[in-house]
Protein backbone atom coordinates (compact mmCIF):
# COMPACT_ATOMS: atom_id res chain seq x y z
CA UNK A 1 0.00 0.00 0.00
CA UNK A 2 1.59 3.40 -0.97
CA UNK A 3 1.74 5.94 1.84
CA UNK A 4 1.41 9.23 2.12
CA UNK A 5 2.50 12.43 4.09
CA UNK A 6 4.01 12.28 6.67
CA UNK A 7 3.44 8.25 7.16
CA UNK A 8 7.30 7.19 5.23
CA UNK A 9 9.01 9.58 7.88
CA UNK A 10 6.97 8.39 10.81
CA UNK A 11 8.11 4.51 10.18
CA UNK A 12 11.63 5.38 9.87
CA UNK A 13 11.73 7.59 13.58
CA UNK A 14 9.70 4.30 14.63
CA UNK A 15 12.45 1.99 13.73
CA UNK A 16 15.09 4.50 15.35
CA UNK A 17 13.27 4.54 18.25
CA UNK A 18 12.75 0.90 19.21
CA UNK A 19 16.42 0.24 18.28
CA UNK A 20 17.65 2.85 20.74
CA UNK A 21 19.98 2.05 23.51
CA UNK A 22 20.98 5.60 24.17
CA UNK A 23 20.24 5.36 28.03
CA UNK A 24 22.36 2.55 29.68
CA UNK A 25 20.15 2.48 33.06
CA UNK A 26 16.60 1.99 30.91
CA UNK A 27 18.01 -0.51 28.37
CA UNK A 28 19.22 -2.72 31.27
CA UNK A 29 15.90 -1.98 33.61
CA UNK A 30 13.42 -2.26 30.50
CA UNK A 31 15.26 -5.47 29.99
CA UNK A 32 15.30 -7.03 33.57
CA UNK A 33 11.62 -6.42 33.94
CA UNK A 34 11.31 -8.02 30.55
CA UNK A 35 13.10 -10.88 31.66
CA UNK A 36 11.62 -11.21 35.62
CA UNK A 37 8.02 -10.67 34.27
CA UNK A 38 4.82 -10.55 37.02
CA UNK A 39 3.26 -13.61 37.68
CA UNK A 40 -0.39 -12.77 36.13
CA UNK A 41 1.73 -12.34 32.66
CA UNK A 42 4.49 -14.76 32.82
CA UNK A 43 2.71 -16.07 29.43
CA UNK A 44 3.66 -13.59 27.89
CA UNK A 45 6.55 -12.80 25.48
CA UNK A 46 7.70 -9.14 26.85
CA UNK A 47 8.43 -6.12 24.29
CA UNK A 48 11.19 -4.66 26.84
CA UNK A 49 12.44 -2.21 24.43
CA UNK A 50 11.38 1.45 23.69
CA UNK A 51 7.70 2.56 22.72
CA UNK A 52 7.35 4.71 19.72
CA UNK A 53 4.22 7.29 18.72
CA UNK A 54 0.94 5.41 17.88
CA UNK A 55 -1.85 6.66 16.40
CA UNK A 56 -2.80 8.34 12.62
CA UNK A 57 -0.05 10.30 11.07
CA UNK A 58 -2.47 12.72 10.30
CA UNK A 59 -3.61 13.46 13.57
CA UNK A 60 -4.47 16.96 14.79
CA UNK A 61 -4.67 15.81 18.68
CA UNK A 62 -1.67 14.93 20.16
CA UNK A 63 -1.42 12.81 23.85
CA UNK A 64 1.80 12.97 26.20
CA UNK A 65 2.30 11.10 28.85
CA UNK A 66 5.47 10.31 30.54
CA UNK A 67 7.07 6.94 30.04
CA UNK A 68 5.64 3.10 29.39
CA UNK A 69 4.43 1.25 32.37
CA UNK A 70 6.70 -1.83 33.17
CA UNK A 71 4.00 -4.34 32.60
CA UNK A 72 1.96 -2.08 30.60
CA UNK A 73 3.86 -0.90 27.41
CA UNK A 74 6.86 -2.43 28.26
CA UNK A 75 5.12 -5.67 28.27
CA UNK A 76 2.69 -5.45 25.29
CA UNK A 77 4.79 -2.87 23.06
CA UNK A 78 2.12 -0.18 22.43
CA UNK A 79 1.42 2.99 24.42
CA UNK A 80 -0.53 2.94 26.99
CA UNK A 81 -1.34 -0.99 26.26
CA UNK A 82 -2.14 -3.62 28.92
CA UNK A 83 -2.26 -1.00 32.05
CA UNK A 84 -5.26 0.68 33.89
CA UNK A 85 -3.69 4.36 32.46
CA UNK A 86 -3.91 3.08 28.94
CA UNK A 87 -7.96 1.45 29.97
CA UNK A 88 -8.61 5.11 31.31
CA UNK A 89 -7.11 7.09 28.32
CA UNK A 90 -8.68 4.82 25.32
CA UNK A 91 -12.03 4.19 26.90
CA UNK A 92 -12.23 8.65 26.97
CA UNK A 93 -10.53 8.79 23.17
CA UNK A 94 -13.36 6.62 22.03
CA UNK A 95 -16.18 8.19 23.80
CA UNK A 96 -14.79 11.43 21.87
CA UNK A 97 -14.31 9.63 18.89
CA UNK A 98 -10.71 9.41 18.22
CA UNK A 99 -10.73 5.69 18.82
CA UNK A 100 -12.98 2.61 17.10
CA UNK A 101 -13.14 0.72 20.33
CA UNK A 102 -12.82 1.49 24.10
CA UNK A 103 -10.16 -1.15 24.98
CA UNK A 104 -6.38 -1.39 24.56
CA UNK A 105 -5.15 -4.74 25.40
CA UNK A 106 -2.20 -6.03 22.89
CA UNK A 107 -0.76 -4.94 19.40
CA UNK A 108 -3.00 -6.94 17.50
CA UNK A 109 -6.21 -6.31 19.42
CA UNK A 110 -7.16 -4.31 16.90
CA UNK A 111 -7.45 -0.59 18.34
CA UNK A 112 -6.88 2.17 15.28
CA UNK A 113 -6.93 6.28 16.03
CA UNK A 114 -8.70 8.66 14.21
CA UNK A 115 -7.39 12.17 13.82
CA UNK A 116 -5.17 11.26 17.30
CA UNK A 117 -1.69 10.24 17.94
CA UNK A 118 -0.43 8.86 21.56
CA UNK A 119 3.39 8.91 22.53
CA UNK A 120 5.57 9.77 25.70
CA UNK A 121 8.42 12.05 26.44
CA UNK A 122 10.96 8.90 27.44
CA UNK A 123 10.38 5.75 25.22
CA UNK A 124 11.84 3.23 28.29
CA UNK A 125 10.48 2.24 31.19
CA UNK A 126 11.95 4.06 33.92
CA UNK A 127 12.79 2.47 37.46
CA UNK A 128 9.80 3.87 39.94
CA UNK A 129 8.30 6.41 37.03
CA UNK A 130 11.56 8.75 37.19
CA UNK A 131 13.71 9.06 34.83
CA UNK A 132 16.83 11.37 35.46
CA UNK A 133 17.69 14.44 33.35
CA UNK A 134 20.10 13.07 31.71
CA UNK A 135 18.03 10.24 30.32
CA UNK A 136 14.95 13.02 29.50
CA UNK A 137 17.17 15.07 27.53
CA UNK A 138 18.30 11.99 25.34
CA UNK A 139 14.98 11.18 24.86
CA UNK A 140 13.36 15.11 23.72
CA UNK A 141 14.86 14.59 20.24
CA UNK A 142 12.22 11.80 19.62
CA UNK A 143 9.75 13.95 20.69
CA UNK A 144 10.73 17.19 18.73
CA UNK A 145 10.96 15.08 15.89
CA UNK A 146 7.21 13.79 16.44
CA UNK A 147 5.96 17.23 17.14
CA UNK A 148 7.98 18.31 13.81
CA UNK A 149 6.33 15.31 11.51
CA UNK A 150 2.69 15.22 12.76
CA UNK A 151 2.24 19.03 10.76
CA UNK A 152 -1.75 18.71 11.21
CA UNK A 153 -1.67 19.02 14.84
CA UNK A 154 -4.51 21.69 16.45
CA UNK A 155 -4.38 20.52 19.88
CA UNK A 156 -1.77 18.53 22.09
CA UNK A 157 -2.67 17.20 25.69
CA UNK A 158 -0.24 17.04 28.52
CA UNK A 159 -0.90 14.13 30.84
CA UNK A 160 0.74 14.91 33.96
CA UNK A 161 3.19 17.83 35.09
CA UNK A 162 5.90 15.68 33.87
CA UNK A 163 5.02 16.05 29.92
CA UNK A 164 3.34 19.05 30.18
CA UNK A 165 6.65 20.52 31.27
CA UNK A 166 8.39 18.69 28.48
CA UNK A 167 6.20 19.46 25.30
CA UNK A 168 6.38 23.36 26.28
CA UNK A 169 10.12 22.91 25.97
CA UNK A 170 9.64 20.59 22.64
CA UNK A 171 7.38 23.42 21.40
CA UNK A 172 9.88 26.45 22.24
CA UNK A 173 12.66 24.40 20.43
CA UNK A 174 10.57 24.04 17.36
CA UNK A 175 9.62 27.95 17.44
CA UNK A 176 6.21 27.36 19.16
CA UNK A 177 6.29 28.81 22.30
CA UNK A 178 3.36 29.38 24.47
CA UNK A 179 1.61 32.56 24.02
CA UNK A 180 0.94 33.05 27.45
CA UNK A 181 3.35 31.73 31.10
CA UNK A 182 2.70 28.26 30.71
CA UNK A 183 1.55 26.47 34.46
CA UNK A 184 0.19 23.09 34.43
CA UNK A 185 -3.29 22.11 35.98
CA UNK A 186 -6.13 19.83 35.22
CA UNK A 187 -8.37 21.59 32.33
CA UNK A 188 -5.24 24.62 31.85
CA UNK A 189 -5.58 26.12 28.41
CA UNK A 190 -2.38 27.59 26.81
CA UNK A 191 -2.31 29.18 23.29
CA UNK A 192 0.27 28.73 21.23
CA UNK A 193 2.05 31.70 18.96
CA UNK A 194 1.14 28.89 15.97
CA UNK A 195 -2.46 29.26 16.88
CA UNK A 196 -2.33 25.43 18.04
CA UNK A 197 -3.55 25.05 21.87
CA UNK A 198 -2.03 22.95 24.86
CA UNK A 199 -4.19 21.60 27.43
CA UNK A 200 -3.20 20.08 31.37
CA UNK A 201 -4.27 16.93 31.75
CA UNK A 202 -4.36 14.91 35.16
CA UNK A 203 -2.55 11.66 34.27
CA UNK A 204 -4.87 8.66 34.56
CA UNK A 205 -2.81 6.56 36.78
CA UNK A 206 -4.40 4.76 39.14
CA UNK A 207 -2.53 7.03 42.24
CA UNK A 208 -5.09 9.73 40.56
CA UNK A 209 -7.82 7.54 39.49
CA UNK A 210 -8.44 5.61 42.81
CA UNK A 211 -8.29 8.53 44.70
CA UNK A 212 -10.80 10.25 42.68
CA UNK A 213 -8.54 13.25 41.79
CA UNK A 214 -9.30 12.61 38.26
CA UNK A 215 -12.72 10.82 36.75
CA UNK A 216 -14.32 10.29 33.97
CA UNK A 217 -16.48 13.07 33.70
CA UNK A 218 -13.01 15.33 34.43
CA UNK A 219 -10.91 13.58 31.25
CA UNK A 220 -13.99 13.46 28.73
CA UNK A 221 -14.30 17.41 29.72
CA UNK A 222 -10.46 17.28 28.73
CA UNK A 223 -11.36 15.69 25.57
CA UNK A 224 -14.40 17.41 24.87
CA UNK A 225 -12.40 20.62 24.18
CA UNK A 226 -9.54 18.56 22.42
CA UNK A 227 -12.28 17.83 19.94
CA UNK A 228 -14.13 20.89 19.67
CA UNK A 229 -10.41 22.56 19.42
CA UNK A 230 -9.25 20.18 16.42
CA UNK A 231 -12.06 20.29 14.40
CA UNK A 232 -13.04 17.53 12.21
CA UNK A 233 -16.19 14.89 12.48
CA UNK A 234 -16.64 12.99 15.00
CA UNK A 235 -16.44 9.40 13.99
CA UNK A 236 -16.51 6.09 15.57
S1 LIG B 1 14.81 6.50 27.03
FE1 LIG B 1 14.83 7.24 24.91
S2 LIG B 1 16.96 7.84 24.52
FE2 LIG B 1 16.97 6.50 26.35
S3 LIG B 1 17.31 4.42 25.55
FE3 LIG B 1 15.11 4.71 25.71
S4 LIG B 1 14.48 5.42 23.67
FE4 LIG B 1 16.69 5.70 23.83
Amino acid sequence: MRRRGAEPALERLRERIVDCRRCPRLVRYREAVARRKIRRFAQWSYWGRPLPGFGDPRARLWVVGLAPAAHGGNRTGRIFTGDRSGDWLYAALHRAGFANQPTSVSRDDGLRLRGAWVSAVVRCVPPANRPTTEERDRCLPYLREELALLDRLRVLVALGGFAFENLVRALRDGGDAPAVRARFAHGAIVPLASGRTLIGCYHPSQQNTFTGRLTEAMLDDVFREARRRAGGARRR
